[in-house]
């Protein structure tokens, strides 16, 4: 059996929002008094994509900023950056080569973000489900939240696991990790898009809600969401086919905490104007006061980095340890 442990990580490509928040952010906060956590601003897999210098350190700052201003206690979880943490790389290099070409190649994220010219993709976007199964499983954890983006390089990880375990013959090394994604909101689309998910990495500042936006943003932003021209339906059933209009109302059933059916019932037979209004308002109660936090502490930089160094620290000790022993099962010589 292995001790349950969750590891999670967010990219530090800036522009943090209600996405990351209601598919990632929050349910690493409500997991921090039941686990052990360990959360990671995953800088190397930012890398797999061109990032400005300047902007990757101060985008790292940010998402320490808003781990801590959405509840995160730095003390209770790991926190640190994955840069810090030299045996992500190496266990990454193993899975290299163990995972093999075919699966990277059925990964639809890269098929999304390499877009049309795939051959003019960076060949670390191509392996990042092998760094991501590092990440994970340098620490043999257990359990992974997720937004449900991931859920395919989750299940890639375990099938790394499985393969490590096989051709190693060391059954149950590394743990079958088990996804934690929240069923009722677990993709948050684009507000241009119904059928794209909201992103970071998106070039529309209109296709999401930011963390740091200010009320008046949040509310031009919703006003301007895209809908239809029917009203809200009263039943689940009047949703389907209508992208738009079924993420708005998963957003504000998300951010209130009920289900879809409860704002059907309040809301259904009145139009998007209406609705509109009540879900600017929900959503600048729960994001503003987090954007007002996190502009705070990015004042106190110093304070910032030394969470990221404890938290290094940390996950080196356990990283260290379970590095010598995939080394050793591999037969690799490793003087240090
Ligand atoms: P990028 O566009 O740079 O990939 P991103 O918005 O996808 O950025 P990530 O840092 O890749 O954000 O993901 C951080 C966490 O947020 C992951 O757990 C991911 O599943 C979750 N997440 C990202 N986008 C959404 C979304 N639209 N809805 C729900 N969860 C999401
Ligand atoms: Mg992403």
């Amino acid at each position: 059996m292995h001790k349950k442990r969750v590891f999670s990580g967010v990219q530090p490509t800036g522009n943090l929002h209600l996405g990351n928040y209601l598919g990632a952010i929050k349910n690493f906060v409500d997991l921090q008094n039941k686990f052990e956590c360990i959360y990671c601003i995953v800088d190397l897999h930012a890398i797999t994509n061109r990032q400005n210098p300047a902007e990757l350190k101060s985008n790292t700052l940010e998402t320490v900023a808003s781990f801590i201003a959405s509840g995160l206690n730095s003390e209770k979880n790991i926190i640190f950056n994955q840069a810090s943490v030299a045996a992500h790389s190496e266990l990454a290099w193993v899975f290299n080569c163990v995972a093999r070409i075919g699966w990277m190649n059925r990964m639809t994220q890269f098929k999304e973000k390499a877009g049309l010219n795939k051959e003019n993709a960076s060949v670390g976007l191509l392996v990042y489900p092998n760094l991501m199964a590092a990440d994970i499983l340098i620490y043999k954890a257990t359990h992974v939240p997720v937004g449900e983006d991931q859920k395919q390089h989750l299940e890639l990880t375990r099938d790394i696991a499985k393969k490590f375990n096989n051709d190693f013959k060391c059954n149950n090394f590394f743990p079958i990790v088990e996804p934690l994604i929240s069923k009722e909101f677990s993709r948050v689309m684009s507000l241009r898009d119904g059928k794209k998910k909201m992103s970071k990495s998106e070039d529309s500042d209109q296709s999401r809600i930011n963390l740091r936006d200010s009320k008046d943003l949040i509310n031009q932003k919703i006003k301007k969401a895209k809908t239809d021209n029917e009203a809200i339906p009263s039943e689940a059933n009047g949703l389907k086919n209508r992208h738009e209009a079924a993420n708005l109302i998963s957003i504000y059933a998300s951010i209130n905490e009920i289900e879809i059916n409860k704002v059907l019932i309040e809301f259904g037979g009145k139009n998007f104007s209406t609705f509109k209004d009540k879900l600017s308002e929900s959503i600048i109660e729960k994001i503003c006061p987090i954007g007002n936090e996190i502009n705070k502490l990015l004042k106190d930089k110093h304070y910032l980095d030394k969470i990221l160094e404890k938290g290094a620290k940390r996950a080196n000790l356990i990283a260290k340890n379970n590095l010598k022993e995939i080394y050793d099962i591999i037969g690799l010589t490793k003087f240090s």
